[in-house]
């Protein structure tokens, strides 16, 4: 089976070129790098599922002849009425290798004064999936957990050293990429996309 992936992220497409093999899915993963004229779509969408489908219907236009996913993801603060969401990766208004540390800096200051027991969020990931004969799909998945009150752990990206889970009492940060795999909102998703995947016998 052959599947595009609406990122140029090289590290993204290892990422899920790794996981289909953890899967058993024999699966040829290729990045829009691979697409000549591919311009990227503006993620204008209002939800995590809307800006899945945004990015995979913008690669199905140039694939023809295989699958089309892409994912879309981030995190909810309950206290802040669901912000970052999916404002998440420019949450700071901060481009670059600076942004995870601004946003993760901002998100403390917004939630300085919430107490423990108001600081419940969680991570959400919508994988859009387009078939060859161009029927859509949408899988989601999300893990909860509270905002701690600073950086614990230097594992994973974006939020981790501030999202705890009660369930392992640590950080995702503090996590084997492994283990988060397991658990995490992008690896939820994952899994039940394989499940469908599998039942279409690709
Ligand atoms: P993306 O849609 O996967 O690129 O995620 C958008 C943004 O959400 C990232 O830039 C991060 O700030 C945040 N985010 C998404 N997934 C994770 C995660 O697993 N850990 C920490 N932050 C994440």
């Amino acid at each position: 089976m052959k599947i595009f992936i609406a990122t140029s992220n090289k590290h993204k497409v290892q990422e899920f070129s790794q996981m289909f093999e953890n899967a058993g899915l024999n699966c040829l993963v290729h990045g829009v790098d691979e697409i000549d004229g591919f311009i990227p779509p503006v993620e204008d969408g209002s939800t995590f599922a809307e800006n899945s489908f945004i990015k995979a219907r913008a690669l199905k236009k140039f694939v023809s002849d295989a699958f089309v996913m892409a994912d879309d993801s981030g995190i909810v603060v309950d206290a802040l009425n669901g912000a970052p969401g999916i404002y998440s990766a420019r949450y700071a208004g901060v481009d670059g290798a600076n942004a995870d540390l601004s946003n993760n800096e901002k998100l403390l200051k917004e939630l300085e004064n919430v107490p423990d027991c108001e600081r419940s969020a969680r991570f959400v990931c919508a994988i859009a999936l387009i078939t060859p004969s161009e029927d859509e799909f949408v899988f989601e998945g999300k893990i909860e957990g509270f905002i701690n009150h600073g950086a614990v752990g230097c594992g994973g990206f974006g939020y981790d050293p501030l999202f705890y889970v009660p369930e392992f009492n640590k950080t995702t940060a503090e996590l084997s990429a492994e283990e988060k795999n397991k658990v995490s909102h992008r690896g939820q998703a994952f899994k039940k996309m394989v499940e469908f995947l599998k039942k279409q016998k690709v």
